[in-house]
């Protein structure tokens, strides 16, 4: 892979350069003293030392509502695709949301390909950055997610006065070549970077104590764990660990129809196993209507079902959960290295 140098004085030149052109750039800002992604206006709004945003950068590729059909009603009804997807750069995104973006491609183009998402997909320039200040819930590492070799246009990462930019792919190297002032990198810078994403491992404070590969084993046994029904007592189903999660991809059908019945459209929206009506059915059934196997059901998701069906693992070791969880009970790290002592 070839890896060039941006000096930090030329980095707000090429930002602004992308700012300027035909694509939308999206980056990590300062939010009431968080972060989360946004379109940005001027590059002094974009923050490429953040920890991790409060939502992940997935919902500008699968938005949390989005307008699939619309019809209109009569003798002969009409229906249109609604398909939107415009150029998009994604700038500053951390290696562990690379490696989910990874999993919903697998995901949205396996069995149903998914035109929404892989039309965005499409249209969308990736920019990574290293993360160098983890999120204390944050447990990458353990998961191989602290980094990342594939899944990007570009890859940045802060070596003091520059940053060493590996290149992913020609789109990314296009847009090196027509926007930044760059020069190679020497084998000292590439050392250095290195040595950077090796002090990061040891800023991670959550380590998982088991390897991923095992988990769909563990998992395997621990269906009738007293953890489950322990933890989950605490839990308020309100959902803000699947809403925050770069992982999760489950939506809901809707259709709404203007009060003149001529009209309307169908959209989804994001939807997720910790919600109580989520395995609903008609008739008044509900597959997981107890709390303990919605709990149990989201680890499972995590550590084994998605393992299964596109041999990613559901969890990316973000720590987004953890930090929204109010009842401090949804680090998937906690669990899993729970049901591990438990099997000794
Ligand atoms: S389950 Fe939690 S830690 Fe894992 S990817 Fe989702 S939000 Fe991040
Ligand atoms: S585990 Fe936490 S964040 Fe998730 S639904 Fe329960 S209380 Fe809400």
């Amino acid at each position: 892979m070839e890896n060039k140098i941006i000096e930090k004085q030329n980095m707000a030149p090429f930002v602004d350069n992308l700012i300027n052109a035909e694509a939308e750039v999206i980056g990590p800002k300062r939010k009431d003293g968080k972060y989360a992604f946004d379109k940005l206006i001027e590059t002094g709004e974009l923050c490429l030392d953040y920890d991790t945003t409060l939502l992940p950068p997935k919902m500008y590729l699968f938005p949390p509502k989005e307008t699939l059909i619309k019809f209109e009603l009569g003798k002969e009804p009409e229906v249109e695709p609604v398909v939107e997807a415009k150029p998009l750069i994604l700038f500053g995104v951390h290696p562990y949301d690379i490696k989910a973006i990874e999993l919903l491609d697998v995901a949205f183009s396996t069995t149903n390909p998914d035109i929404n998402y892989l039309s965005k997909r499409e249209k969308a320039v990736i920019i990574g950055v290293d993360c160098l200040n983890p999120n204390p819930n944050a447990f990458c590492p353990s998961l191989g997610t602290a980094t990342a070799e594939t899944g990007f246009d570009l890859m940045l990462t802060d070596i003091g006065d520059s940053y060493v930019v590996a290149i992913g792919s020609s789109k990314g190297e296009q847009l090196l070549t027509k926007y930044a002032e760059t020069r190679e990198a020497s084998q000292v810078e590439l050392a250095q970077r290195n040595s950077e994403r090796q002090k990061a491992l040891a800023r991670y404070k959550v380590t998982l104590n088991i390897s991923p590969e095992e988990l769909p084993q563990l998992l395997d046994k621990s269906w009738d764990s007293p953890w489950w029904k322990e933890k989950s007592e605490k839990c308020l189903s309100c959902g803000s660990c699947i809403v925050v999660c770069p992982t999760c991809f489950c939506f809901d059908v809707q259709d709404d129809v203007t009060l003149n019945l001529k009209e309307g459209e169908r959209y989804r929206q994001w939807d997720g196993c910790m919600l109580v009506d989520f395995a609903a059915v008609a008739g008044g059934g509900n597959f997981r209507g107890d709390k303990e196997s919605r709990f149990r059901h989201r680890m499972y998701r995590k550590g084994k079902y998605i393992w299964e069906r596109y041999g990613k693992l559901g969890c990316v070791g973000c720590g987004r959960c953890a930090s929204a969880c109010l009842a401090e009970i949804a680090s998937p790290a906690e669990t899993f290295n729970r049901l591990k002592e438990e099997s000794k």
